[in-house]
C-alpha cells in the first residue's frame, strides 16, 4: 500500500476545500489536513456545497480518499480548564457540524490546558466536555493529540490520554493523532518506535490512532517546548522519522507535515514529501525551496 501522506493546507473563504485539495495535489501529496478558519478565532465562512462537490469530484479523480483527509479544531478550544470550557464546548460542537458537512470523519482536536486548576481536574473537565459533544449520532471521530507539555497542557503521555477516552460515554468515536514533535519533546525516545508502539498499543489499542503528524523538533528530548522543525533538520532526525512514516503497523494511518515554511514564506512540503517517498534526506533542502519559489 501507498504511503499516506500530505500536510496543512489553507482553507481560503473563496475555494474552501477545492483550494485545499489543490494546494495539496501541487506538493505531490494523497491527504491533507486544514483549519475551517483562522485557529485563533471564531470567524467561519459559509460551507458552500458546490465547492465540496468540485473538490470531491477532484480527489475522485486523483485517487484521494476523504477518509484520509483531516480537520484540526482550532486551537483556541480548551476544554480543561472551567472558565473556557463552555465556550470550548460550544465551538466545538459548531466545529464537529463543518466536519460532517463537508463529508470528513476525522477531527484532531489539543486535549486542553488545565491553566489554574489541577491536572486532575482538567482532564475531568475534558471528559465533561466530550460527553456534550459526542453520542450515539456522531458521525465524526475526535482525535486527540499527543501534546509536548507546554505549560499545562494535558494529554502529554499514552497513560493520561486513555484516562480521558475512558471517562468518554461513546468512546468508539474518540481517538488518537501521535505528533513525533510532540511526543519527542514530552519525553518519548523516538530512535525507538517498536518499543513506543508497543507502549501505545498495551495502554491505548494501536487502532485508536487514525492520525500521524509528522514534524522533527528545534529541541531537545524531554524540553516540553513544542517548536516544529523541517524533516531531518532537528533533534529527532530522518531515520527517526522515516520509521515510524514506513513502519509496517501504520501503514493505513494518514501521515500529515506540520513543519515550518522556510523563511516564513515558502511552503516546505512539496520538498519534504519529496524526500520522504525517496526515504533520501535532502542536504539542500532550504536552497531547492528557496530557489523554486523564487
Ligand atoms: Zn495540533
Amino acid at each position: 500500500m501507498e504511503l499516506i501522506i500530505g500536510s496543512h493546507v489553507s482553507y481560503k473563504k473563496e475555494e474552501q476545500m477545492l483550494g485545499c485539495v489543490k494546494e495539496a495535489l501541487s506538493y505531490g501529496a494523497n491527504t491533507f489536513m486544514f483549519y475551517t478558519g483562522a485557529p485563533q478565532n471564531t470567524v467561519r465562512a459559509e460551507i458552500k456545497c458546490e465547492k465540496t462537490k468540485e473538490a470531491l469530484a477532484l480527489m475522485q479523480e486523483k485517487g484521494m480518499e476523504l477518509k484520509n483527509v483531516i480537520i484540526h479544531a482550532p486551537y483556541i478550544i480548551n476544554l480543561a480548564n472551567p472558565k473556557t470550557s463552555e465556550f470550548a464546548v460550544n465551538f466545538l460542537r459548531q466545529e464537529m457540524e463543518r466536519v460532517e458537512k463537508l463529508g470528513i470523519t476525522k477531527l484532531v482536536l489539543h486535549p486542553g490546558s488545565h491553566v489554574d486548576v489541577s491536572r486532575e481536574e482538567g482532564i475531568k473537565n475534558i471528559i465533561k466536555g466530550l460527553n456534550k459533544v459526542i453520542d450515539k449520532t456522531t458521525k465524526v471521530t475526535i482525535l486527540l493529540e499527543t501534546m509536548a507539555g507546554k505549560g499545562t497542557e494535558c494529554g502529554t503521555t499514552f497513560v493520561e490520554l486513555k484516562q480521558i477516552i475512558d471517562g468518554v460515554n461513546y468512546n468508539d468515536k474518540v481517538g488518537v493523532c501521535l505528533d513525533t514533535c510532540h511526543i519527542h519533546d514530552a519525553g518519548y525516545d523516538l530512535s525507538q518506535m517498536d518499543e513506543i508502539l508497543a507502549q501505545f498499543d498495551k495502554i491505548i489499542g494501536l487502532s485508536k490512532l487514525q492520525c500521524i503528524h509528522i514534524n522533527d523538533s528545534k529541541n531537545e528530548r524531554s524540553s516540553h517546548k513544542d517548536r516544529h522543525e523541517n524533516i531531518g533538520y532537528g533533534c529527532i532526525g530522518f531515520e527517526n522519522l522515516l520509521s515510524i512514516l514506513y513502519h509496517e503497523k501504520l501503514v493505513h494511518v494518514p501521515k500529515i507535515l506540520e513543519t515550518p515554511y522556510v523563511d516564513k514564506e515558502y511552503p516546505p512540503y512539496k520538498f519534504e514529501i519529496e524526500e520522504v517517498k525517496n526515504k533520501k534526506r535532502n542536504d539542500n533542502l532550504y536552497e531547492d525551496i528557496r530557489n523554486f519559489y523564487k
